[in-house]
């Protein structure tokens, strides 16, 4: 029987994340690859009280509660966003997704950091979306390449992660910020702001959202709980400039009518408690010092092999390699030694700017599994090197 599939559903291949995530399951695999939060570091998730009145149907923007400390909490950041202009939704994944379909069609371009998350480009590649990279360097994107590649491609959107990136952990200075918002203002092309990661914070770092900045540009700035509290909630959110949130609202309503309301009552009831401050602070150590581990194991094992910065937040670190070797490669060896990580051309949108390179988590694996799978990876890319 031959299937008859949309285009859509034809363009879709495997993740390499999901296929290397399947192998770090197995017992005794030290895995650097997913962006996982340490099982032992999440709050209990406790439902008592709160179930029998979450049963029915609720409102596709979110639960009233809810978006209330969401909107809050955005501006305290300096944005100028009301309780009206927030919708929760099922992780930020997606609103990575109602993006797509809010602005593109077949064709559409789009700029983004090369490197950048890879299950973006998957989501928007979809809907046909054609992608330009902005080269990515430790302190943000060039905001005059920024300029150029508007005005050569009048792109439906720019899709940036400033803080603690996905793949880099790199995080914008404040003057960056500044100055992409002020090309989106003068070109108004709207900014998509993707910012997961932002209260991971090990050293104090400039990262007032970039959305903060806009004074005209139209904006989508996404948010989510998983980094925060634990993934397997799915609860996320997104705040808009007011012309666009209709339309966002709509698409939700299309895709899943609203987000699971028990998981959003435990949230607004969890972040409005003293508990949340004291979990916020301790995985935060926790993490820091996980960072640390791994800054110390890369200096002792990886100085010759590697280029990297320590991130100030987030999740991970990036290693631009030496040698022009095959990371593929490298990760079946590695695998074979049970230490798991990600190659890092994969979140390269386009063939631009791409160059050996690996991303390594250091949330899920204790400090001394960290100098052990290091010391491994850097005995591995020492023998291929030979
Ligand atoms: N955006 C970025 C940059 C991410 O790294 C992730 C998760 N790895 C997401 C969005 C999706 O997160 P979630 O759907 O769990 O909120």
């Amino acid at each position: 029987m031959t299937l008859r599939l949309s285009r859509r559903a034809a363009r879709l291949t495997s993740s390499l994340i999901r296929d290397i995530l399947q192998v770090t399951q197995r017992p005794g695999v030290i895995s650097f690859a997913g962006g996982l939060p340490a099982t032992e570091v999440m709050p209990p998730l406790n439902f008592e009280g709160l179930a029998d009145d979450y049963r029915q149907y609720g409102p596709s923007e979110g639960e009233p509660a809810l978006r209330g400390l969401i909107a809050q909490k955005l501006s305290g950041l300096g944005m100028s966003c009301g309780v009206d202009q927030i919708l929760v939704t099922s992780g930020s994944q997606q609103g990575v997704d109602l993006v797509g379909k809010l602005f593109v069609d077949e064709d559409a371009k789009v700029l983004l950091e090369a490197p950048t998350y890879l299950a973006t480009i998957q989501a928007l590649g979809v809907y046909g979306a054609v992608f330009k990279g902005l080269r990515l360097a430790a302190d943000g994107i060039d905001p005059d390449e920024l300029r150029r590649a508007i005005a050569y491609r009048r792109p439906a959107f720019v899709y940036l992660i400033p803080t603690f990136q996905n793949p880099s952990g790199f995080c914008y200075t404040d003057e960056i910020r500044r100055a992409v918002a002020k090309v989106l203002d003068e070109t108004d092309i709207p900014l998509i702001e993707d910012d997961p990661y932002r209260d991971l914070v090990y050293s104090p770092v400039d990262r007032t959202p970039i959305c903060a900045y806009l004074e005209r540009a139209p904006w989508v700035y996404l948010g989510s709980f998983s980094k925060l509290t634990a993934p397997g909630l799915r609860v996320g959110y997104l705040a808009s400039s007011r012309e666009l949130f209709p339309s966002l609202v709509r698409l939700k309503q299309a895709s899943d009518l609203h987000t699971n309301r028990i998981g959003q009552a435990w949230l607004a009831r969890f972040l409005g408690s003293t508990e949340f401050d004291e979990h916020l602070a301790r995985m935060n150590r926790i993490y820091a010092e996980r960072r640390d581990a791994m800054q110390a194991a890369l200096m002792r094992h990886f100085e010759a092999l590697a280029e990297w910065r320590a991130p100030a937040g987030g999740l991970f670190f990036w290693l631009r390699l030496t040698c022009e070797c095959d990371t593929l490669a490298l990760l079946r060896q590695a695998l074979e030694r049970n230490v798991a990580f990600m190659p890092g051309e994969p979140f390269f949108p386009t063939p631009a700017h791409r160059y050996p390179s690996l991303r390594l988590n250091f949330s899920h694996a204790a400090p001394e599994n960290i100098e052990r799978g290091i010391a491994l990876l850097a005995e591995i890319l020492n023998g291929s090197a030979e």
